[in-house]
């Protein structure tokens, strides 16, 4: 029997917003090689009548950067049919990291780490570590403000002197290994220290390389409409696109500040094409 499957009779939902129509789905050489018409002989049929059928989802907003590397396969985001997972959210990210830094970060992020030991490293060593462990589901990399200052700076709160380049300078190396945005977390230590000037230099390297902005914003709460406006005003600056990381409006202080976050983000989106502000939410039960 030929390597593959035919899924038959499911719903087709295309990803592209047309509406779901009924078709078999077959699959060969893990592509898609035919949606209705005439399928190649020999797949291994499934019955899907009922189910619908639909591309893999990208869960834009993960913090399982490390489950590649971990002691068995964890398939729970296949099953939910999650395909992509863009990882290294709210400026944590597993490198780059020396010894030293590798110590501070076990003690801050472990629970993020899913159990594996966290290890000094080059950004594209660990890239080319979670290649190499696979299969499992395919992995987009940020690059975290956090670990980057973490690394630099230790965790003081001034910058040393030299350190915004060595920021700099570590940050292009992962783009150049293929990180594919920025990220932060200013709320949390180290990168609540960054002032804002700090955040739109590093965000202008992403920019370099046309990444992302991706922001775990300053406050939720209280201060969410001039948190809101401080990652505005680092992307457009940046010449970023803006990723606002599980938007909300936090707690009783900020209850009922929904609209005003989606209005705002939609109108710094209408202000032009660059920066594009989107928006996603957090994974239920995941840290944020
Ligand atoms: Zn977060």
């Amino acid at each position: 029997m030929a390597a593959g499957l035919l899924l038959e009779g499911g719903t087709v939902y295309d990803g592209l917003g047309n509406p779901g129509r009924v078709a078999d789905v077959a699959v060969a050489g893990g592509r898609v090689v035919a949606v209705g018409g005439d399928p190649p002989a020999g797949l291994r049929r499934i019955d899907c009548h009922g189910l619908a059928v639909a591309p893999g989802f990208v869960d834009t907003h993960a913090h399982s950067d490390l489950v590649h590397l971990g002691d068995q396969p964890q398939p729970f985001k296949l099953l939910q049919g999650v395909t992509t997972e863009v990882v290294g959210n709210c400026g944590l990210t597993f490198a780059p990291l020396d010894p030293a830094s590798a110590e501070v970060a076990a003690e801050l992020w472990s629970s993020l780490a899913g159990g594996v030991p966290i290890e000094p490293s080059g950004f594209g060593a660990l890239a080319g570590r979670l290649d190499r462990a696979g299969p499992a589901n395919n992995l987009a990399l940020l690059v975290g403000h956090g670990t980057l200052r973490l690394t630099v700076n230790g965790l003081d709160e001034e910058l040393r002197p030299g350190a915004a380049e060595r920021m700099a300078a570590l940050a292009a190396e992962a783009f150049e290994a293929g990180a594919v945005g920025l990220s932060s977390g200013l709320i949390y230590v180290p990168g609540s220290y960054a002032g804002t000037g700090e955040l739109v230099a590093l965000a202008r390297v992403a920019a370099g390389y046309g990444g992302t902005y991706a922001t775990h914003m300053r406050d939720e709460g209280p201060h969410l409409a001039a948190a809101l406006d401080e990652a505005v005003t680092i992307a457009r600056a940046a010449g970023a696109r803006l990723q606002v990381s599980h938007c909300k409006a936090a707690g009783r202080t900020a209850h009922g500040g929904g609209p005003m976050l989606l209005e705002r983000l939609a109108a710094a989106g209408w202000r032009g094409s660059t920066p594009r502000a989107t928006s996603t939410r957090t994974t239920p039960g995941r840290p944020c």
